[in-house]
């Protein structure tokens, strides 16, 4: 049967081919052949695909069958009329986009037999190219579902919606690795999804792959100054939209690992716990299901640092890291907020069952050393507080309320997991000596992806960056924003370049007090630096420069030590 099945599939394929040739006949003729044979290939096909397990194949060859009954039944030639060769011409077109949907049907059952056989070899599932969630926005049924049905063979888990105010709402509640966008769709075009996309600093790290019928240079050009990362026109090969997916995928992996991940221990980071709080918080508020938040200190850490080195602080702070992950659920959000703090977000989880869950994870700590270095074994307690989010309470009341169980747990003797009741963040305020304020850094530069690799380079700093993509963005965010401490800036950039934001804040005299000013330059003419440094620039380097110094500027401009 299975050898069967790929015989008929290849014969199949030769009957597309012969279709098509026979679509393309003009000549008066040959019409009325070419319609008679046409009429028996799809009646071939209509019989023969289900009896091979092709039901989707022989329903759309019914659907032929059904168009060209008429052609069969009275010969075209033997009176022809305009009016019987006006159909004639109506049912190629028609039939034209049958037999293109009985070739892609071909191409889906095809894969699945392909992917069968290697399942069968090697006894097991294939492995995956990715797990990645992907979002399909595409008004074209016909398309989206092949597409769809295509990822999902190769092991993408995929959404798909005929409009952009299903996207929008799709992306408000799940997240998304990757999202393909068809430009012309109804009420609302494709662009629109772009400014929702731009606004949202959740959303604006995520691929989007344009597919769009029209191969417009101007549509190209304003697609990726908008923020699309591909441009594919239909019809496409499926193969090559399938390797750019793949290869925009793994580029944005490694970049998150790189911004999102706190390169000592492989958790998420501030950073991304930041952005992705706010995800959890939009979906409770559809969705509305308990969900608890838990800080968690280590004890003491700074005599393990004292008493056997930073190296061994170190991997202690891998070996929790991993602890918490490995009885952590794969929904749970772990993060290190800092130093030997770790946050913990547990959706679905009430504040009681979160406090047993942590506390279990505690039991476990004594039981077995946290971490082992050089033949020895280090064992480590911690105190955690647990907070489970109410309605009307923002991110930051939350934190602070976990934060604040935390703090009472340290109080009344450390190695233990506290519920958040009222007054802990008071006694917390109390008692915590005041932390420096982290430093606010405004990164404006048209390149994200040197934005990024700055900001990942710089995140062990107490700073909280804010990015802008272009002069005007960045004056606006100065403008609203006044408590920048430093802005690291471009000088070149599209819609306003560095210095001209400069020169606007001078003559308006709108550059906040304090603020310190970084100027990248990709010229390096040494006439240029009197007027750059009359502008306001504190330091000045030329692209392209060395990490290493940017650094050290940077703490000497914010004044770390
Ligand atoms: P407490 O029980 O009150 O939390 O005491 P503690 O010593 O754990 O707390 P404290 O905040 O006083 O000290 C934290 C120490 O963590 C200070 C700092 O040197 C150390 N630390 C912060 N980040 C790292 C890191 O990445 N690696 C290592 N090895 N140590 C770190
Ligand atoms: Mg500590
Ligand atoms: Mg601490």
């Amino acid at each position: 049967m299975k050898e069967g099945r790929k015989r008929y599939v290849e014969e199949l394929r030769k009957q597309l081919r012969e279709l098509y040739d026979l679509f393309g006949l003009n000549v008066i003729e040959a019409v009325g052949e070419a319609a008679g044979r046409i009429y028996r290939i799809v009646h071939t096909i209509k019989g023969s695909a289900p009896m091979f397990g092709f039901l989707r194949i022989g329903t759309i060859a019914e659907k032929l069958v059904h168009q060209w009954e008429w052609a069969h039944e009275h010969d075209i030639l033997a009176e022809p009329d305009d009016c019987k060769l006006q159909r004639y011409h109506a049912c190629v077109l028609n039939g034209k986009v049958l037999v293109q949907q009985l070739s892609m049907e071909l191409d889906i059952y095809a894969q699945e037999m392909e992917l069968d056989e290697e399942q069968e070899h090697r006894g097991r599932t294939v492995g995956l190219p990715a797990s990645s969630r992907l979002l399909v926005i595409d008004d074209d049924e016909v398309l989206r579902s092949y597409l769809v049905r295509r990822l999902r063979l190769e092991g993408y888990e995929v959404d798909e919606t005929a409009d952009v105010e299903g996207a929008q709402r799709l992306l408000r509640e799940h997240s998304y690795e990757l999202i393909t966008l068809d430009l012309m769709m109804h009420p609302h075009s494709g662009y629109e999804l772009f400014e929702y996309v731009k606004d949202d600093p959740t959303l604006k790290w995520v691929p989007l792959v344009v597919l769009s019928g029209r191969d417009d240079l101007h549509d190209k050009i304003r697609c990726f100054y908008l923020g699309a990362d591909d441009y594919v026109t239909k019809p496409f090969e499926y193969e090559e939209l399938s390797a750019r997916i793949y290869s925009l995928l793994k580029r944005t992996k490694n970049f998150e690992q790189m911004a999102f991940r706190d390169p000592l221990t492989g958790v998420y980071n501030r950073r991304f716990f930041d952005q992705q709080i706010q995800v959890e918080l939009r979906r409770v508020a559809r969705y509305p299901a308990p969900i608890s938040m838990v800080f968690i200190d280590i004890d003491r850490f700074k005599s393990i640092n004292d008493k056997h080195g930073h190296h061994v602080g170190d991997v202690v702070l891998q070996g929790l890291a991993h602890l918490l992950q490995k009885h952590l659920r794969a929904t749970d959000l772990l993060a290190r907020l800092g130093g030997e703090e770790f946050v913990v977000v547990l959706p679905g989880v009430p504040a009681e069952d979160a406090r047993t869950a942590i506390e279990w994870i505690l039991q476990q700590a004594h039981r077995e050393p946290v971490a082992q270095y050089e033949g020895k074994s280090y064992y480590i307690t911690f105190s955690a507080g647990v907070c489970e989010w109410s309605e009307g309470l923002d991110c930051e009341e939350w934190m602070k309320f976990a934060d604040g169980a935390m703090y009472t747990a340290k109080q009344s003797g450390r190695d233990r997991v506290l519920q958040y009741e009222e007054g802990m963040t008071m006694a917390a305020q109390e008692g915590h000596k005041l932390e420096s304020r982290r430093k606010r850094v405004l990164i404006a530069d048209d390149d994200r992806i040197l934005r990024s690799i700055l900001m990942s380079k710089l995140q062990h700093l107490p700073i909280d960056f804010v990015e802008a993509a272009d002069g005007i963005e960045a004056k606006d965010k100065i403008a609203r924003q006044p408590s920048f401490d430093l802005c690291i800036l471009d000088g070149v950039m599209p819609r306003m370049d560095g210095i001209e934001l400069l020169e606007q804040l001078a003559a308006q005299e709108a550059k906040p007090e304090g603020l310190q000013i970084l100027l990248l330059s990709g010229r390096s003419r040494e006439e240029d630096v009197p007027k750059i440094l009359e502008l306001g620039v504190n330091a000045y380097m030329h692209k392209p420069f060395s990490m290493v110094e940017l650094e050290v500027k940077v703490k000497q401009l914010l004044e770390l030590t």
